[in-house]
Order: structure tokens, then sequence, then C-alpha cells
């Protein structure tokens, strides 16, 4: 097999053949566009960071993780939403790589200040540079991979919190039946004995047990 002939340039994420005006680039304009989408959703007031720490700490913005539990409330999701928000996150994985990109010229590493001013900075200079990354970053898939999980963790998180959370009940009869908060009501498979509302969420919690 002759191995001499030149191998056909292709995106080292999706992987299409590299088109004409893609010469030279590690990645195609597809992918760029993605990688910028993502990094965009991100940052600024609206991004998926703020919103992540206002899931912490509500109607105080992204000043940074604070956590305010009170007693008996359980948080879902808290742990994930802190390791995601906090210094060492999401904000880390970004200026990660903005210190990587500076090492082949590709912008400056931030000034830093409040974790949501820095996670904003990384993503500017990020998508500032992505068009030159494009052709000079050999671990583009990397970053890809990276911003997009980051990304999907944070949009499930946030689409979880407006789901009506589920609990198990456990009926006088011994029956346990899995109910949403906001349940209407529900009839016992057990005894047939009918709850209402409020009377549904009066009935003690079950143990979650394994199947
Ligand atoms: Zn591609
Ligand atoms: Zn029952």
């Amino acid at each position: 097999m002759n191995l001499d002939d030149a191998p056909v340039p292709r995106c080292i994420i999706c992987p299409r053949q590299l088109l004409d005006h893609e010469t030279g680039r590690f990645i195609c304009t597809p992918c760029e566009q993605r990688i910028d989408q993502d990094l965009r959703k991100l940052a600024g007031p609206a991004g998926l960071y703020a919103r992540l720490c206002l899931r912490i700490q509500p109607g105080r913005g992204g000043d940074g993780p604070v956590v305010t539990r009170s007693a008996g409330h359980p948080m879902p999701c808290n742990e994930s939403v802190l390791s995601l928000t906090a210094d060492g996150g999401i904000v880390s994985t970004l200026e990660t790589w903005v210190e990587d990109w500076s090492t082949y010229g590709l912008g400056v590493h931030g000034s830093g200040g409040r974790l949501q001013h820095r996670v904003d900075q990384a993503v500017d200079t990020l998508r500032r540079n992505l068009t030159r990354a494009a052709s000079r970053h050999p671990a583009l898939d990397e970053l890809a991979k990276e911003i997009f999980q980051i990304r999907r963790q944070a949009e499930a998180i946030i689409s979880g919190e407006r789901q009506p959370r589920r609990v198990a009940v456990q009926c006088t009869c011994g029956t346990v039946s899995t109910v949403t908060l906001d349940t209407d009501g529900f009839e016992c498979r057990g005894c047939e004995v009918e709850y209402g509302h409020s009377e549904a969420l009066r009935l003690p919690l079950a143990e979650r047990r394994a199947a």
C-alpha cells in the first residue's frame, strides 16, 4: 500500500474534509462556530455561568458562590453547582485554556477580579482569538469537548430546576408511591385510599431503598 500520497486534510473535531478556503486549519468553519456558540452561552449577565450562580444564592447575581443553607432544606444539585461555579470550576477550565493559548500568541491572560468577571474575560479572549487558533492550535478538539461538556452540564442543572421535584411517600398501608411536589393527589396502589394534594405531601417520606 502506498502511503506517500498527501493525506486529505480533515477537521480534527467532526472530522469533515477541509475545504479549499479552510486550508491550513485544524478545524472546519462549522466546528469553529459551534465552539464560539458554546463559549458565548457561558458568559454575560444572562449566561449559563451567571444563572448557575443565581441557583446558589437567589437574587445576588454572579459575585461568586456563597451558599445559603437553611437547616432542614435539602438543596439538590448544590454540590455540582458549587463545583462548577467555584474557583477551580468553569472559571479555571476557561483560564487554563487562555493561559495555554497565550503560549501560542493567542491572547493574554486576564487580570483577575470577581469570578463572573474572570469568566467573561476568559470567554472574550478565547472568542476573539478563536479564528486564529483554528489554524494555530492543535488541541482544539480537547477544548471543544471541555467547553461543550460545561455547557451541557450547566444547561442540565438549570433546566432540571424547572422540573418539579419527586418524592417517595409511604401510605399507612406501607405502600410507597412517588409523587411530584405539585401533585393533584393520587390513589394508593396498595389500599386504594385516595389522597389529595396536601394530604399526599403530609405522608411520611419513604426511605430510598435499593431495588
Ligand atoms: Zn469540523
Ligand atoms: Zn395504602
